[in-house]
């Protein structure tokens, strides 16, 4: 894969999907946090319809942090593993406000440390809350990633590194929204649909899983 073709296919998913992720901005630190957590294998629609009523309900960390777990999960049953991530809340709730005065951290190591907060949710979180440069790697990007030549590793955290060595820093942020969009709609895990792909050129069609 040439340099060449890196940027011109960076720079159709920038016109195909845009450089900025529509979304949660308005959120309180915490509240975007708990977003991101409860987008892991949900789609975001449903996570769309359950947050308004959430938010309604608990407007202030220390309401999560004290609510009746089932109280929680009757605001999230529509997202999936509802029961689990309203266990993490609750807890993650607790946590920010016995060790970090209510603040989310802004750095890694502590960030996972936190109740359902694995790598990925914490550089999407410092993605999106502060603009700090991350690659986040999930199942489409993993996927994506190494269809198109950009990684030949299997695991996210080993793609994430060859990412970040192919991609120029200030495309790290929209790759992850980017690849998920072009996932979905192109390049499926079902089928790869190349005869509709804008980055067919360029690609190298790595199709064999
Ligand atoms: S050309 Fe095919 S394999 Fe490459 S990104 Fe597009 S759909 Fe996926």
């Amino acid at each position: 894969m040439t340099k060449k073709a890196t940027e011109q296919m960076l720079s159709l998913l920038d016109e195909e999907y845009g450089t900025t992720k529509e979304g949660f901005l308005h959120f309180k630190d915490w509240q975007l946090l708990l977003a991101i957590m409860l987008s892991a294998q949900s789609t975001d629609k449903q996570v769309e319809q359950a947050l308004p009523g959430l938010w309604e309900r608990y407007q202030q960390i220390e309401q999560l942090a004290e609510a009746k777990e089932e109280e929680i999960e009757s605001y999230i049953r529509g997202i999936g593993l509802y029961k689990s991530k309203a266990k993490n809340m609750k807890k993650c709730c607790g946590q920010l406000l016995a060790d970090f005065e209510g603040k989310v951290p802004m750095t890694i190591p502590e960030l996972v440390t936190l109740a359902g907060v694995g790598r990925k949710s914490a550089t999407l979180f410092l993605a999106d809350a502060y603009g700090i440069p991350g690659v986040t790697v999930d199942t489409h990007v993993l996927r994506v990633a190494r269809r198109i030549g950009w990684a030949k590793a299997k695991t996210p955290v080993a793609v994430e590194k060859e990412l970040m060595e192919v991609i120029p820093e200030e495309h790290w942020n929209r790759l992850n929204f980017q690849l998920i969009y072009h996932g979905r709609a192109v390049c499926t895990a079902r089928k790869a649909y190349c005869e509709r792909c804008l980055l067919e050129p360029w690609c190298e069609q790595n199709l064999e899983e």
